[in-house]
């Protein structure tokens, strides 16, 4: 291809002269020493590029070269359990060539070349395919069965295919085109990242991503599909919160996609991510996990290309029909390397420097996710719901890319760090937060849980924002001049919060609480509530109200495993009406 040369380096910036035929997001190869970047400018033959690895060193009058092609990922078996950097390289075969520095100008294969996988073809020789269609599976892990698709803008009649061990270049099969053309088919194909992959159809999200943390599913639920922001300050819970959601998130693979701000915090994912267990095979959570990790010795022009390398990657594993969890943390981390970029190529800076097409870039990443119908035969549903942590400086989310994210996003947990002080667990503010999928995943509440699930739902989030109200008072006037009524309703928040919201990840049974046993706490504790007030309104004293022993069973009621639920939940019932009709009773002397 077309040679250029160097004429500004400036950190991940280079300006290369010569570059007339090059096209926007052209991969180059720059330097002798063959450094990885891509064309993100053209003015005339001046090509701007931002490169992937350190450009210590280089000078002007080095060669660029063009490889015509845009960046892309490699899509094909070997993809789970890999750690990867922001341009799909391996991390770990980088560092077997190069020691703990990475070197610079590597190319290795993203998807091991030498490795054969066993192919069982699906389809038979003669049968007609077009983009999307599966022509056999690959079992990749114990747990994920990788499902070989045609690639798109291919169609045509499959003529060889044959069950076999190969590797992911060699053809699986040979494709006859309309044209009259062949083309091998191999288990993998490429894709490039800014783009898209295609869909038949978008669904509407109106299925729940079931978590088993109570406060995301019960009270700011998001839906398959869903796109949703986790604001972090440090030490509220959000590596926590991100584990549990990798953990136990209703997906069949995970894509985690990790921008530490310092060193040590990427190295922390990378070595705790693979020692997960995964609690729904007892194996290494890597055995459906794809991760996407830039440490800090990679320029920061990495991490902005680290997100597209990711979601792509989960939406081929969408296109299969799997549901698909895309954490990205944080986003922060990656609006910086934005702006840094944004800076160099002396754009008109926009809110704290940070460009003014930062909202439409995060708009065109979260736009990725979604419930869909894949292309092909037979178009599979799956779900591609995203999670971007935020980490605004002290925790101040009215700074640009918070803001930018919130306008996107449908759902906001916001981490409080004072929460997290008082060690209310997960730290999630249940004043602040919401989830715009309430409304449509309602019925779906209503016919696979309980029609009264809303309702119940809906009155718990009034008694947590009257408690708010009340707590107002309490700080000005104190806890005796609130009525009896009202001294209930604080009782019965602080059940909700207690014994409910409060949730311990470390606890065997407390970690996962499925939608049944949710509803079950939240009937609890607004039983709790009805009773008392009715109570109240009999003549019984709130003082006594408040101190019922049953409420340490409602509050234990956590702990109950899965199958003694119902069986639990009959017996607190018959108690709480015993302890109440006893409430009743006037006491003589
Ligand atoms: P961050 O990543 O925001 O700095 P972490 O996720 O590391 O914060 O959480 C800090 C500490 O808070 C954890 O070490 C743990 O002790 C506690 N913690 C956070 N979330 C939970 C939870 N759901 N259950 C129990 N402890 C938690």
């Amino acid at each position: 291809m077309d040679n250029g040369t160097i004429v500004k380096v400036s950190g991940p910036l280079v300006i290369a002269a010569g570059m007339r035929d090059a096209n926007m997001f052209d991969v180059v190869r720059v330097s002798s020493q063959g450094l990885i970047g891509e064309v993100i400018e053209m003015h005339g033959d001046r090509a701007s590029i931002q490169v992937y690895e350190e450009t210590a060193g280089l000078g002007t009058g080095e060669p660029v070269r063009s490889t015509g092609s845009p960046l892309s990922v490699d899509l094909g078996p070997g993809l789970i359990s890999t750690i990867y950097d922001g341009i799909q390289r391996p991390l770990k075969k980088i560092m077997d060539l190069t020691g703990n520095r990475l070197g610079r100008g590597i190319d290795v294969a993203a998807l091991d070349q030498d490795r054969k996988w066993h192919f069982t073809p699906t389809i038979k020789p003669g049968t007609q395919v077009s983009e999307g269609d599966i022509i056999g599976t690959v079992q990749e892990t114990e747990i994920v069965l990788h499902k070989i698709m045609v690639p798109i803008g291919l169609s045509g009649t499959v003529s060889e295919i044959a069950e076999g061990d190969f590797n992911v270049t060699e053809q699986v099969a040979l494709l006859q085109k309309d044209d009259g053309t062949t083309q091998p088919l191999t288990l993998m194909q490429r894709w490039p990242v800014r783009r898209g992959r295609p869909y038949a159809k978008k669904l509407s999200p109106n299925m729940p991503l079931v978590t088993g943390q109570r406060v995301i599913d019960s009270l700011f639920p998001i839906a398959k599909g869903g796109v949703a922001a986790i604001p972090g300050p440090f030490g509220s819970g959000k590596t926590v919160t991100q584990h549990q959601l990798a953990k136990w998130a209703d997906a069949d693979i995970v894509v985690y996609i990790g921008c530490g701000e310092r060193g040590n915090e990427m190295t922390d994912v990378l070595n705790e991510f693979p020692e997960l267990i995964d609690p729904h095979t007892g194996k290494s959570l890597m055995e459906r996990t794809v991760l996407i990790a830039n440490t800090s010795d990679m320029p920061v022009a990495a991490r902005e290309a680290s997100i597209y390398t990711g979601i792509t990657i989960a939406e081929y594993f969408r296109d299969m029909g799997y549901s698909v969890a895309l954490m990205a943390d944080s986003t922060s981390r990656w609006a910086e390397a934005l702006r840094e970029m944004s800076g160099r190529l002396e754009e008109m800076p926009g809110e704290e420097g940070y460009p003014a097409y930062l909202g439409s870039r995060l708009a065109q990443f979260y736009e990725r996710a979604g419930r869909v119908i894949s292309l092909g035969a037979n178009g599979r549903e799956g779900a591609l719901s995203a999670i971007g942590a935020v980490s605004p400086p002290g925790g101040d989310i009215s700074e640009p890319v918070s803001q930018a994210t919130l306008r996107i996003v449908k759902v906001f947990w916001g981490l409080d760090s004072s929460l997290a002080y008082k060690r209310h667990f997960p730290a999630i503010n249940w004043l602040t937060s919401y989830s715009l999928y309430t409304d449509s995943l309602a019925g779906w509440y209503g016919s696979n849980v309980s029609s009264d699930w809303m309702e119940l739902r809906g009155r718990i989030m009034l008694l947590l924002q009257e408690e708010a109200a009340l707590e107002e008072i309490v700080r000005l006037v104190g806890m005796d001049a609130l009525s009896a009524p009202d001294r209930l309703k604080m009782e019965a928040a602080r059940s909700i919060r207690e014994d409910f919201l409060h949730q311990l990840a470390f606890h065997e049974v407390d970690t996962y609480t499925s939608l049944h046993k949710q509803y079950r706490m939240m009937q609890l504790v607004m039983a709790y509530y009805d009773k008392a007030e009715e109570a109240l309104k009999s003549g019984a004293d709130i003082e006594k109200l408040a101190i019922l022993p049953v409420r340490e069973s409602i509050g234990r009621f956590k702990y109950i495993k899965e199958d003694a639920v119902d069986s639990e939940y009959e017996h607190i019932l018959s108690r709480l009406d015993g302890e109440i009709r006893q409430s009743l009773v006037k006491e003589e002397f």
